[in-house]
């Protein structure tokens, strides 16, 4: 093989941190590196929630590829991925085909809907830029528009939440905070507005330590959130949904449900010939697709076993992450020579957003951490996944350091 052609599909969190370490670590003519994304900027998926609640202007959360990326070693592409061919060793875009010598797909999450009626043609999904700025623009305008009809309606005022778990929750800490602004600038008295959380557990959070649940609760509760647990959604229409808890059934009016209740890998995953497994592909030790040697997969679209608890690791940045360099060794050691290195899972905890000044979490082997000191955590989270993908550099201009409110 003369120049080994390097083909990365999408720039999140697993392809950008991939190519930031190849572009490290190989010369200008050991690879010919391509980097494909649909935008051309990469935006930082665990801030979505604040862009959608209109708490963080979208600017923040995004920022352009060829700033972070070294383009006399890499190539970027803006453009669609519309199929991956692993016989072929070829990758089908909107606008062309690209050949590949080794492939990273790394494009990660889109929204599950299972199947609910009505779902995927009403509810927003937090899964973009574009989806978070559309529903931070739908929720302001029912505020507008509230006091401009004769007969005001409730449902304008009525925001569903589908789903307790972490994106659902950060979502609600930032509405809560939201929405007393909105209040201020619309004139409408707070107690009108209803944040509702619908889940279809008897707990948010599942899987975190009781006492950071009951934490979280108590925080969202004192700021109007109304949490319905065990409860199913039945249906979702565009004024309203149908809930089942408990046997009864309840209409709840709302013309804005977000729908933050699953996610499953890019759809293009499960359409290859690349194993799948629930619409991921099995990784190897290597992160390698076991039928096809020459294709890495991180982030979203892998599945890895945590053989601890006998059930896949959940889709996660801080996975995307570590997968990605362990992707980038690996693939540096199949150009220059070396050993491959095997994944392994390092877990160094996870923090809850509740809302600017609020969180909640465990870091370095379960040491509990609630309010301040843990939303101050979640910063250095947010910046350190900055650092990772543009230096020092991208903190400056990009990072948290709002500390002390
Ligand atoms: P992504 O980061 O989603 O990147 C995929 C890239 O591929 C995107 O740039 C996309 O535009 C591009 N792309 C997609 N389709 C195509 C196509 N057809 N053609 C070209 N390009 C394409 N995880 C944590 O660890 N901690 C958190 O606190 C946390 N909070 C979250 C909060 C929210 C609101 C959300 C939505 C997620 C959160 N997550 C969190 C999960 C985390 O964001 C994901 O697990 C992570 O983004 C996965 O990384 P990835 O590289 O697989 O995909």
């Amino acid at each position: 093989m003369s120049q080994p052609k390097i083909v990365v599909l999408g720039a999140g969190y697993g392809g950008l941190t991939t190519v930031a370490k190849l572009q490290k670590k190989l010369g200008v003519n050991d690879a010919h590196i391509t980097l494909v994304n649909k935008h051309d900027y990469h935006y930082e998926s665990t801030w979505l929630h604040e862009v959608a609640a209109g708490t963080l202007h979208h600017d923040r959360g995004r920022m352009k590829i060829t700033d972070l990326i070294n383009s006399a070693k890499v190539n970027f592409v803006q453009d669609t991925v519309t199929a991956i061919k692993p016989d072929e060793k070829k990758v089908e875009l909107t606008n062309g085909v690209l050949e590949y010598d080794y492939l990273v797909v790394a494009l990660g999450f889109e929204a599950a809907t299972f199947g609910i009626p009505g779902l995927l043609e009403n509810a927003f999904t937090i899964g973009s830029i574009n989806q978070s700025r559309l529903i931070r623009q739908h929720i302001e305008y029912q505020f507008a528009k509230y006091n401009n009809e004769s007969v005001q309606k409730q449902e304008r005022l009525n925001i569903v939440v589908g789903g307790g778990g972490f994106t659902g929750i950060e979502f609600l800490g930032e509405l809560a905070n939201r929405v007393p602004e909105l209040c201020e600038e619309y004139d409408i008295d707070r107690s009108k507005v209803r944040l509702i959380n619908v889940e279809a557990m008897d707990t948010i959070m599942p899987g975190f330590d009781p006492e950071l649940i009951e934490y979280a609760m108590n925080s969202l509760e004192a700021r109007g959130v109304e949490f319905k647990l065990g409860a199913f959604l039945k249906e979702c229409r565009p004024d309203g949904i149908t809930i089942e808890q408990n046997g009864v059934r309840e209409d709840i009016p709302t013309l804005t449900t977000v729908w933050a209740a699953g996610v499953r890998a890019n759809h293009l995953v499960e359409e290859s010939s690349l194993e799948d497994n629930r619409g991921k592909v099995e990784v190897d030790a290597n992160l390698r697709a076991p039928s096809h040697k020459d294709v890495f997969v991180v982030g979203d679209c892998a599945l890895i076993w945590n053989k601890e608890i006998d059930r896949p690791y959940p889709p996660t940045a801080q996975i995307a992450m570590q997968e990605a360099e362990i992707c980038a060794h690996n693939l540096i050691a199949l150009i220059k020579g070396g050993e491959l290195e095997e994944f392994e899972f390092i877990n160094r905890g996870t923090v809850c957003s509740l809302g600017e000044k609020d969180a909640m979490g465990s870091i370095f082997g379960g040491k509990k951490l609630f309010g301040w000191s843990a939303s101050v955590m979640k910063k250095v989270i947010d910046n350190r996944a900055l650092f990772k993908i543009g230096g020092v550099g991208l903190v400056l201009k990009k990072g948290k350091f709002n500390i002390f409110g």
